[in-house]
């Protein structure tokens, strides 16, 4: 595995969709079609993390100035982190929301970010 800061696509270890890199220079850092992601950045990008967790995705928000952001939290050190969407994620965010709504909303113990 090379280290070298680059756009590349990769392959979901989650629900196994060949992820493609976007064109419009954002790093894309999880699945557009499960919304899961790892646990390989520091910073958006950097690759700099060394815990490659699986970062499920927890809950959805709106933020005024930076669109839909999915809330991540690894499966393995319990960090949380918030991701901007990508414009092709808007129909799995979404269906997020749908069920997050329908499981009775975000954990409250889940609240330490
Ligand atoms: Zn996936
Ligand atoms: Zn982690």
């Amino acid at each position: 595995m090379s280290r070298k800061l680059e756009n590349t696509g990769f392959t979901c270890l989650f629900c196994g969709a060949v992820i493609h890199p976007l064109t419009n220079g954002c790093y894309r850092n999880h699945c557009p079609k499960c919304l899961y992601s790892l646990h390989i950045d520091n910073k958006p990008g950097d690759r700099a993390n060394d815990c490659f967790g699986l970062m499920k995705p927890v809950n959805v928000r709106y933020h005024g100035k930076k669109g839909w952001q999915i809330i991540h939290r690894c499966d393995l050190c319990g960090i949380i982190k918030m991701n901007r969407t990508a414009p092709d994620d808007i129909d799995t965010v979404i269906l997020m929301m749908e069920q997050v709504a329908f499981n009775g909303g975000f954990n409250e113990n889940d609240k330490n970010y």
